[in-house]
């Protein structure tokens, strides 16, 4: 039965003059989501934003478009040329199917586009109200107040439009409108989150990802290729850098103390990741750290780490727990492949008992023992780059 969905989209509704500037770019991003299914019709029309569904399947639809960052809600609804009777009958078609899914109360709200038309739009509700329940007698009642469903009925210039659900988007901006971030993305569950949340605000996404191989497998990586890309399923594409650290490991190795390693080798990422970063102007860094969640995520362990950088570093994460991010993982589809049990840089050199509490000063200092800079040209020199899209 349906033809259309409506697209509804929150916070950029309120951003003033850059309001097209948004919805523009949310148009072309829902565009560039349907690409793979063929070419639908996306556009705009009274400050809304619509697709025609033609022959496809609504819910498939649905399931592209609300992934598209910025967008709140999905409605899906049938429209027709404008004839106010004809109105009534999708209305009465719209509620005799959610009759048969077990609705029990409704309502119905009314908007006029059209302000020639003879009636006021509460006046529109009234009289729809009045037919539907002429027709449908008691098989369910109206209730005003809290119905359960609402049958939204419209009136514009040249055609009527019915609807009722509202599948949630994920809400945020949308992407491209708030620069570019360079997350750093481990094959844990924390890290394709944070990418994505970060995502969700409008940030473009570049990855970079640290391996020591060959002692961490092709496979641990071919894992981390498998969370880019459910992340390129938001982002559209995204580049991912690989870097093989395993020089700077065995350096820190020899020339540090072992329960220091892990955090000065974190710093090392960081570095690097900056450097990467502002050759591809990105204008921030992304990690997944949250508040004590290890031995390097302590409060003093957060300071040595951040103080590697100048560049702003982003952890959405930072105040939620495990079982939060879980949540979110599961949900944006990376927690099964996050918890494939391939090996990180990090678990293959990690000290038996790491420094819960290092001092800046003397991480700086051990460090001192190594050749900082060429280290970090080496890594960077090796790097291999990928694009990788969904
Ligand atoms: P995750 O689940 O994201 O791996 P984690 O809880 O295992 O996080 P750590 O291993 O301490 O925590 O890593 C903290 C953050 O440092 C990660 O969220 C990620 O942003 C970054 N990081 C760690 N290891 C790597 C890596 N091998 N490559 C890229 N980034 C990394
Ligand atoms: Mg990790």
């Amino acid at each position: 039965m349906y033809n259309i969905l409506i697209v509804k989209y929150g916070e950029i509704g309120v951003k003033g003059k850059n309001r097209y500037v948004f919805e523009n770019k949310l148009i072309k991003n829902i565009k560039n989501m349907l690409k793979p299914m063929g070419k639908l019709n996306v556009y705009k029309e009274y400050g809304r934003i619509y697709v025609d569904l033609e022959d496809y399947d609504y819910e498939e639809v649905i399931e592209e478009v609300k992934k598209v960052f910025g967008i709140v809600g999905v409605c899906p609804g049938v429209r027709a040329e404008k004839d106010y009777q004809k109105l009534k009958e999708l209305a009465l078609a719209m509620l005799e199917e959610k009759i048969e899914e077990g609705a029990k109360s409704f309502k119905v709200e009314s908007r006029r586009g059209d302000k020639s038309f003879e009636l006021t739009s509460q006046e529109m509700s009234l009289d729809i109200g009045g037919y539907l329940v002429s027709q449908v007698k008691d098989r369910i009642k109206v209730d005003v107040r809290n119905p359960e469903i609402k049958i939204k009925c419209e009136l514009r210039e040249n055609h009527v439009m019915v609807y009722s659900d509202t599948v949630a988007g994920y809400g945020g901006l949308p992407l491209g409108t708030n620069g570019r971030a360079m997350s750093l993305l481990s094959g844990g569950i924390d890290s394709p989150v944070a990418s994505w949340m970060i995502a969700k605000r409008g940030m473009e996404i570049e990855a970079i990802h640290f391996h020591s191989y060959p002692f961490t497998s092709e496979k641990s990586q071919e894992k981390v290729r498998d969370l880019t890309k459910i992340i390129a399923k938001y982002c559209g594409r995204v580049r991912l850098h690989k870097v093989n650290i395993l020089e700077i490991q065995k350096a820190i190795g020899l020339g540090c103390k072992e329960e220091e390693t892990t955090i000065i080798s974190r710093r090392f990422m960081m570095q690097i990741a900056q450097r990467v970063a502002e050759k591809r102007y990105c204008d921030a860094l992304v990690t997944g750290e949250s508040i004590g969640q290890v031995a390097s995520q302590t409060i003093q362990g957060l300071t040595c780490t951040n103080a590697s950088v100048s560049i702003p570093v982003f952890r959405p994460l930072i105040a939620m727990d495990k079982t939060e991010i879980i949540e979110i993982a599961q949900k944006i589809g990376t927690f099964e492949t996050s918890i494939l049990p391939e090996e990180d840089c990090c678990s293959v050199f990690s000290p038996k008992k790491p420094v819960t509490k290092p001092r800046l000063e003397r991480i700086e200092k051990s460090e001192s023992a190594l050749d900082i800079e060429k280290l970090i040209q080496d890594a960077i020199d090796n790097i291999e780059v990928e694009d990788i899209e969904f």
